[in-house]
């Protein structure tokens, strides 16, 4: 059995899960490989409305998992409710654009006739992370199931109820199988799981990567992100926005892939910064009880987070917003901004994914911009400026997979932009088209005019074999 504790008062358990073992996993793999012939066989339009009924039900259920959701992952019960709402949101979206994304294409012209099909692998494992469990499997099950594949939803640990309650409201071919790293590649490593879709950290997501390159099962990874956020010298240190910035670095306390993990700032406007800052941060930051909706932060997922994340609060420190909370009995970790840390300090140069956040001084944006590219990863960024056309002009030299400007968050983002990292920040994409497309592959019938019947030429010459 795998328990999970409230992460805001840990002697509290919110659930329990039976732990898949490798045999449960082969069990769940063949019975979804079976069911998925006759879902595939299912018009897309049948389909649709089989998910268009699960966002129905998610939607209604909404209110009681999204305070599931704040008890066994610490994210401020606001922030749960965001998360279901954007699941059901974005559920409605494939359903409104699956049509054009699996349809069959089909022309017959001069050139002949030709059919392009949009078809399912089979069986999909999702395996996903815990700091925003429940979208980061619909980017996965909703468009799998689209397409007419089944889906296993692997789980973390660390958040497996609210997700495995709304995998219970699907009537569609989808399992869940809970556990860590030994039941994830029981899964990916299975015969019969035809697409491998990952979201989590580095270590995972290579070994991941390498078992499904082992038996050539295709994949998708979505990893992690030590976003740069630059201002330039023209950005504005308005209330809004700084209020922005903070949010973008201290929502779900750091841990979101995406947050603004190290702040630039012209060196003249430092000292002005740094105020600024933490006014805004005094304004809406409030670290508490998830489920007290005066909390804007919680705490961190687990007692390793906690140890880790206090290991970071050395330097020039500024603790940060209003701290309501019990370090002795929750997970919770002061924020805090550390002033001009080394650059080469694990603070700077690693994913922090804690409430803990640097500000750099720099003195010319060539200098600033390398800083920012350097490393590993690339998944976003943010450039902030008084001048749009300045700021798109400057975003276009980041080497990220999705740059903002003005901001640091998906608020607001409409769901036509793709989203994934670059470099080793992952591969693929999720969201809009893209994200579709990853759960479908192409295949094609083809007639050429030259060899249609009572067309055909009395023979070729080598030149017809253009493609060897
Ligand atoms: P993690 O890699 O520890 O775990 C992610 C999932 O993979 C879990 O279900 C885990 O049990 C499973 N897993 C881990 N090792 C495995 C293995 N060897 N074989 C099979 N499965 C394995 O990540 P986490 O701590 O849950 O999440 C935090 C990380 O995820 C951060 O780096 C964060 O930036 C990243 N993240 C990325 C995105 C994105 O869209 N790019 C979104 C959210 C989180």
């Amino acid at each position: 059995m795998i328990s999970r504790e409230n992460p805001a008062r840990f002697a509290e358990i919110v659930g329990t899960v039976p732990e898949t073992l490798p045999d449960a996993v082969d069990a769940i793999v063949r019975r979804l490989d079976g069911e998925q012939r006759a879902w595939a066989a299912r018009p897309l339009t049948g389909r649709l409305a089989a998910l268009t009924w699960a966002a129905g039900a998610i939607e209604s259920a909404g209110p009681e998992l999204a305070v599931l959701l704040a008890r066994e992952s610490g994210k401020v019960v606001g922030d749960c409710r965001g998360e279901i709402g954007f699941a059901v949101r974005f559920l409605r979206w494939v359903v409104e654009h699956a049509p054009s994304a699996y349809a069959d294409a089909e022309v017959d012209d001069a050139l002949g006739r030709l059919v392009t099909m949009r078809k399912p692998y089979g069986v999909v494992a999702a395996i996903t992370p815990w700091n925003a469990p429940v979208i980061l499997a619909m980017l996965k099950i909703g468009p799998a199931l689209a397409a007419g594949n089944a889906v296993v939803v692997k789980p973390s640990p660390l958040a497996p109820l609210t997700v495995t309650r709304v995998v219970e409201l699907f009537g569609a071919p989808i399992g869940v199988v809970h556990g860590g790293p030994e039941t994830g590649a029981a899964l990916v490593g299975h015969d019969l799981v035809r697409k491998v879709a990952f979201t989590g950290g580095a270590a995972g997501g290579r070994a991941v990567a390498a078992l499904a390159g082992d038996r050539l099962t295709p994949s998708v990874l979505e990893l992690g992100g030590n976003d740069p956020a630059i201002l330039l010298d023209d950005a504005p240190f308005g209330d809004a926005a700084m209020e922005r910035l903070v949010m973008a670095s201290f929502a779900t306390s750091g841990q979101v892939c995406m947050a603004a993990k190290r702040l630039y700032v012209p060196r003249a406007r430092l000292a002005d910064f740094v105020d600024a800052y933490r006014a805004a941060a005094g304004r809406v930051l409030t670290t508490g009880d998830p489920l007290a909706e005066s909390a804007t932060t919680g705490p961190v997922i687990s007692a390793a987070a906690q140890r880790a994340a206090n290991a970071l609060r050395t330097g020039d420190l500024h603790d940060l917003g209003c701290f309501d909370a019990d370090p002795d009995t929750g997970y919770f970790v002061r924020p805090a901004l550390v002033v001009d840390p080394a650059p080469s300090s694990p603070l700077v140069a690693d994913e922090q994914f804690a409430p803990v956040v640097p500000v750099l001084p720099y003195d010319d944006e060539e200098s600033v911009l390398a800083a920012a590219n350097a490393g590993e990863l690339g998944l976003g960024a943010s450039v902030w400026s008084a001048d749009e056309e300045r700021a798109f002009a400057f975003a276009r030299r980041f080497e990220a997979g999705f740059t903002f400007v003005n901001t640091h968050n998906r608020t607001g983002m409409s769901l036509r932009a793709p989203f994934g990292g670059v470099k080793r920040s992952g591969w693929g994409r999720e969201y809009a088209h893209e994200g579709l497309a990853e759960y479908a592959q192409t295949c094609v019938i083809h007639a050429p005019a030259a060899f249609r019947p009572g067309t055909e030429p009395s023979a070729a010459g080598p030149s017809a074999y253009p493609l060897g």
